[in-house]
C-alpha cells in the first residue's frame, strides 16, 4: 500500500483512546472502530484499506463540487502567502472578504446585499439570534424577541443554534432550548399527516405559526426561522401549500424571516438558493456548507437592505475571530467560481437533477420504500413495512435504518439514515454514470435490508 500512515487497526486504537467523536456512541463506536478515510477525489472517498465508496452525501452536504480540486488547494496556498490572517473587527477589511461580500451580494436572491461573516452554520444562526432581537432593540420594540422555528428543523449545535432546532434528542442534553423560543411542528406528511390530504395538512401545519404568534402576542416575536426542505431532520418537503401559506402570515404579521440555505443553498435545490425553489423572500439567509463546498469552514448571515440600515446604525456587539478568515473567504470565492464558470447549478437543474429524479423516484416500487422525495440533489425515502397505511415499525424507530446504512456501508455507498427514512445529498457534480452506480449501490443495500428484515422477524408494523 502506497499510503504514508499507521495500519488501519492502530489508527483506530488511537482514535478510540484519544479522539471524541460528534452525534456519536463514543463506547460503541470503540469497540468496533472507525472506517477511516484518506483520501477523496470526485465523489469518491478512500478508505485506509484502500476501499473506494461513492460519498452519497457529499461529507456533510457540503461538498458540492466534489473532492481534490486542485484550484481550491492553489488559491489557499497563495492567501495563506499573501494574507494568513487578519481581522475585519477594528475598521480594517481586506480584498478576500469585501470580494465575497460583492459576490454573494450577487448571486443571492432580492435584496440581501449585506453579509455578516462566520466560522460555519452554528455560528452564522447564533449571529441571527442577537440580530433579529437587536434590530427589534433599534426600532424601539425590545420586546419583540421570540423566535418561533419547527420542531425536527436543524439549525446547528451551539447553545442558540441547538435551541432554535428542534431536535428533541439534543433539547435532552445540556439544558436546552434556552428561554425566548417557541417550536411549532413540522410538514411531514408521511409521518404525521393522518387521513388529510398532503395540501390540507400542510395549510394545517402552515397555520401553526399564525396561532403560535396569536398566542405569544404578535408584539412579542421578532421572527420565525426554518429550512426550505428541513436536512438533518430526513429530507422533508414540506406539500406544495405550506410555503405560500406561511408567506402569507409573516407578512400579515410583520415577522422577519430567516431562511436556513445551509444546505439548501448553492444549488442543493435546483437553483442557487432554495428560497428561490419555493419564493420565500426571506429577509435574512443563513449560509455555510457549500459556500466553500467544505473545503474550509466559513458561514454567513446574509440580511436585507433594511436589516442592515437598522443594525448599522449602532455598533453590533457580535463577532468571532474567524469572520471573514481570508483564506477561507478566498476559498469560498473560487468554490463560487468554479460553480459558475462550469454552470454546475444549470447541470444539476436541467439534466443530472431530473435523470436522478426519475431513478430515485423509481425506488418507490421497491416493497420496503413507501414514498420517495426529491428536490434537485437532496432526496429521501420512507421505509416502511406497510405502504398503504404508511406504518411504521414495529421495532424501535431507526432499527431499519441503521441495518440500511450498514448495508449501504458495506456495498461501499454514504447514505445517511433518520430514524427510518434514507437520505442522501450527494456531490452536485455527479455524473450520470456515478447516479446509475448510486443508485445499483442503494438497491442492492434495499434488498440486503429486506432479506434482513424478514430474516429477524421485524417485517411487522408498530400498533397505530
Ligand atoms: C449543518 C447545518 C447547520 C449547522 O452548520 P455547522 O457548520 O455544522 O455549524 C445549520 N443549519 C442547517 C440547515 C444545517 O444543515
Amino acid at each position: 500500500m502506497s499510503e504514508n500512515h499507521l495500519p488501519t487497526a492502530e489508527l483506530q486504537a488511537l482514535d478510540a483512546a484519544h479522539h471524541l467523536h460528534p452525534f456519536t456512541d463514543g463506547d460503541e463506536l470503540n469497540t468496533k472502530g472507525a472506517r477511516i478515510i484518506t483520501r477523496a477525489h470526485g465523489v469518491y472517498l478512500t478508505d485506509s484499506d484502500g476501499i473506494e465508496i461513492l460519498d452519497g452525501m457529499a461529507g456533510l452536504w457540503c461538498v458540492n463540487i466534489g473532492y481534490g480540486r486542485e484550484e481550491m488547494a492553489e488559491v489557499a496556498a497563495r492567501q495563506m502567502r499573501q494574507l494568513s490572517f487578519y481581522n475585519t473587527f477594528f475598521q480594517t477589511s481586506h480584498p478576500p472578504a469585501i470580494h465575497l461580500a460583492a459576490k454573494l451580494a450577487e448571486i443571492v436572491p432580492g435584496d440581501l446585499n449585506h453579509v455578516f461573516f462566520n466560522g460555519s452554520g452554528s455560528d452564522s444562526n447564533d449571529t441571527n439570534l442577537r440580530m433579529v432581537r437587536v434590530y427589534w432593540a433599534l426600532k424601539g420594540k425590545p420586546e419583540k424577541s421570540v423566535v418561533i422555528s419547527r420542531w425536527n428543523g436543524y439549525h446547528g449545535s451551539t447553545m442558540g443554534a441547538a435551541s432554535l432546532g428542534g431536535m428533541k434528542g439534543m433539547h435532552k442534553q445540556g439544558g436546552l432550548p434556552i428561554p425566548g423560543i417557541a417550536h411549532i411542528n413540522q410538514p411531514d406528511w408521511w409521518s404525521e399527516g393522518g387521513d388529510m390530504t398532503p395540501e390540507e395538512f400542510g395549510l394545517m401545519r402552515a397555520r401553526e405559526l399564525e396561532e403560535k404568534i396569536l398566542e405569544i402576542g404578535e408584539d412579542k416575536v421578532a421572527a420565525f426561522i426554518a429550512e426550505p426542505v428541513q436536512g438533518a431532520g430526513g429530507v422533508i418537503v414540506p406539500p406544495d401549500s405550506y410555503w405560500p401559506e406561511i408567506r402569507r402570515i409573516l407578512d400579515k404579521y410583520g415577522i422577519l424571516f430567516i431562511a436556513d440555505e445551509v444546505i439548501c443553498g448553492f444549488g442543493r435545490t435546483g437553483n442557487w438558493f432554495g428560497s428561490q425553489t419555493f419564493d420565500l423572500r426571506p429577509d435574512i439567509m443563513t449560509i455555510a456548507k457549500g459556500l466553500s463546498s467544505g473545503y474550509l469552514p466559513i458561514g454567513g448571515s446574509m440580511v436585507s437592505d433594511e436589516v442592515a440600515r437598522v443594525v448599522n446604525s449602532d455598533e453590533f456587539a457580535h463577532g468571532y475571530t474567524y469572520s471573514a478568515h481570508p483564506v477561507a473567504a478566498a476559498v469560498a470565492l473560487e468554490n463560487l467560481r468554479i460553480m459558475q464558470d462550469e454552470k454546475i447549478v444549470d447541470t444539476v437543474r436541467s439534466d443530472t437533477g431530473p435523470y436522478l429524479k426519475a431513478k430515485w423516484e423509481a425506488l418507490a416500487k421497491h416493497p420496503m420504500v413507501g414514498e420517495a422525495k426529491i428536490v434537485g440533489m437532496m432526496a429521501s425515502i420512507a421505509l416502511t413495512p406497510d405502504k398503504a397505511s404508511r406504518a411504521k415499525f414495529a421495532a424501535k424507530e431507526g432499527t431499519v435504518g441503521l441495518i440500511c446504512r450498514e448495508r449501504c456501508f458495506a456495498n461501499n455507498l454514504v447514505m445517511r439514515h433518520v430514524g427510518d427514512r434514507m437520505i442522501i445529498s450527494p456531490p452536485l457534480v455527479i455524473s450520470r454514470a456515478e447516479i446509475d452506480l448510486l443508485i445499483e449501490r442503494a438497491r442492492k443495500a434495499l434488498d440486503e435490508t429486506y432479506e434482513k428484515v424478514q430474516a429477524q422477524g421485524m417485517w411487522e408494523a408498530a400498533q397505530a
